[in-house]
């Protein structure tokens, strides 16, 4: 029989007063600019004080790209554009001959990240060598990496509809460090719209040379961090982390003051309610997300990386919530240990079931080098009919609205029902994590995706590979996992200790299924397959006779990585069990 589900009675005081008034301050005030990114921090903290609620400004220096305009010459005219930060400063244009690498535009959001869709005959270096590339889609960074090692001097993406996005091409998640910059973008890269695009691959099959122009400004801004930390009565030191960017592109009222205004009220709420919590809640809004790729976010795994080893209990981001006609939860990110949690804290809230994903590698999750699990960035969107009926492509927040990082994310995108519901999903999440007194995450739903997914590299590298001990060590570990499960469930492990173990499997088992980095490193950001270290297995078989050699070393040290982390997560289970 199912446990019925029940609200927190803290849940049923969240209001729409605050945090509609920020929607609605934030929805004339643009916050991509350093300067005026720090305004929006001072709005957040100024509201904070009026409520009573004590916050932290931190203010860190984080290595920004701000776009601030570019376009298109050809055959005498100026085709309009935007350069997604982190291009190149090009003022002067950059000229050269149009080469057209056909893709195909995402169906859902679970492809939208991918690399490049296109026939990889097509894209070949001596094809790009010195030129400019035109193709489909945003101007996400695997995909201009790729052109740029293939020699183009310039990339044009042409987006799906009538109207240019913002975004950002570099991988390196957060402020470079020496390891990183080399992989910093180095040539211009620009989106036009899709009419302007369709000409201008028109043009490229005859030929045609045009030139690219950027202006962009980079370096280090100082730039406002504030963070609210609600000190829990029972275990203080521990926390949860609800996070979510308020910089944005223009004034981006669905990405993100709709989050900004759902952290608002999670934080009065929480503090009015401060000594009912077990936990310590802390909330923090991120500068640097668009123009720094996280910046904000990374810049404080870096300087709290060893409190949130120690103590980081989950990590919940917000972004887009509360959008309009956003009434299903689907593609909702989590973690497969916390998917039956968020789950019924969604159905408790709304009634309604809802389906999720892995989080992909975005939407400050900082966190996963460090080991948290985590769930939420896209939580509530737009039905797939609904979108389909009004002809609308795949996006990366806004709930589905093709606003999406354009100067029409406006605040009728932002919808007050939803919002408001969508705020008491997020209370309800959280104060569950809070107050349980064993923290309600499943690490068996972690080991059966293990296996599932062994079982399918396994099942593509047929017999280039044998992935026999990975499995193995996984069903230990899923043994050992069930064995302390039980005697958690029968009471035989004290809160503190099982706690303990819950959270330390997260260190180990979070790294090992989203980064192939080390740990308090940053993965790019680019998508990452899940047990990342043993991914090569599905493309070993269509390799080059050449490359099986290494593809197969690769594979023995990434699974020695997955075996290692199994036993050491047997070994935590056994100092409980
Ligand atoms: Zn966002």
């Amino acid at each position: 029989m199912q446990k019925k589900l029940v609200t927190d009675p803290i849940v049923e005081t969240i209001s729409l007063k605050a945090p509609w008034k920020l929607v609605e301050i934030f929805s004339t005030m643009p916050r991509w600019q350093p300067k005026d990114v720090n305004k929006g921090a001072d709005v957040i903290v100024k509201m904070l004080r009026q409520q009573g609620v004590p916050v932290t400004i931190h203010k860190p220096s984080i290595y920004l790209s701000i776009p601030f305009g570019a376009e298109v010459r050809i055959a005498g005219g100026v085709i309009a554009a935007k350069p997604p930060a982190y291009s190149r400063d090009c003022r002067r244009g950059i000229e050269g001959e149009l080469v057209y690498v056909p893709a195909t535009y995402s169906k859902s959001v679970g492809t939208l990240f991918a690399k490049t869709q296109e026939d990889p005959s097509l894209s070949a270096r001596a094809r790009l060598a010195g030129k400019i590339v035109v193709s489909e889609g945003f101007a996400f960074p695997g995909k201009m990496l790729e052109f740029e090692q293939k020699g183009a001097i310039a990339s044009i993406a042409v987006n799906p509809g009538a109207d240019i996005h913002w975004g950002i091409c570099t991988s390196i998640w957060g402020t470079p460090d020496l390891d990183d910059l080399p992989r910093k973008p180095g040539i211009p890269v620009v989106a036009v719209n899709n009419a302007d695009g369709r000409e201008l691959i028109a043009r490229a099959k005859t030929g045609s040379r045009a030139s690219v122009v950027t202006t962009m400004e980079e370096g280090w801004y100082q730039q406002k961090v504030p963070v609210v930390e609600i000190r829990g009565q029972r275990e203080p030191e521990k926390f949860v982390l609800v996070h979510g960017h308020y910089d944005s592109w223009d004034v981006g009222v669905g990405d993100n003051a709709t989050g900004n205004a759902t952290l608002l009220e999670l934080a009065r709420v929480f503090w009015k309610h401060r000594k009912s919590l077990r936990r310590s809640v802390r909330i923090a809004w991120w500068p640097g997300h668009s123009t720094g790729r996280y910046a904000g976010s990374t810049w404080y795994a870096d300087a709290f990386a060893i409190d949130l080893d120690e103590n980081c209990v989950a990590q919940v981001n917000c972004d887009s919530p509360g959008c309009r006609w956003a009434t299903v939860f689907k593609d909702v990110s989590w973690m497969p240990e916390t998917e039956a949690y968020v789950k019924s804290a969604i159905k408790a809230v709304t009634g309604l079931d809802s389906q999720g994903e892995r989080p992909h590698r975005a939407g400050d999750y900082a966190f996963n080098n460090i080991g948290i699990s985590s769930f939420f960035m896209l939580s509530s969107t737009m039905p797939d009919a609904l979108r389909a009926e009004k002809g609308y492509y795949t996006v990366g927040g806004c709930g589905g609205n093709i606003a999406w990082h354009t100067e029409h994310d406006l605040i009728d995108i932002a919808d007050k029902d939803l919002l408001l519901r969508d705020i008491k999903v997020y209370a309800q999440a959280v104060l569950g994590i809070a107050n349980a007194k064993i923290l309600p995450f499943d690490w068996t739903a972690a080991t059966k995706e293990f296996a599932e997914t062994v079982e399918r590299y396994q099942k593509a590298a047929g017999s280039a590979f044998d992935l026999g001990p990975a499995k193995q060590a996984i069903q230990e570990l899923d043994r050992a996992v069930r064995r302390f499960r039980r005697a958690v469930q029968a009471g035989k492990i004290d809160a503190d200790q099982a706690n303990a173990v819950i959270m330390g499997l997260a260190r180990i088992l979070v790294p090992i299924n989203s980064t192939r980095e080390a740990r308090f490193r940053h993965d790019p950001a680019v998508p990452i397959p899940p047990l990342p270290t043993l991914s090569v297995a599905d493309d070993i078989r269509a390799m080059p006779k050449e490359l099986m050699g290494f593809a197969q070393t690769q594979l023995a040290r990434g699974q020695n990585r997955v075996v290692a982390a199994m036993r050491g997560a047997i070994q935590l289970i056994a100092t409980a069990t």
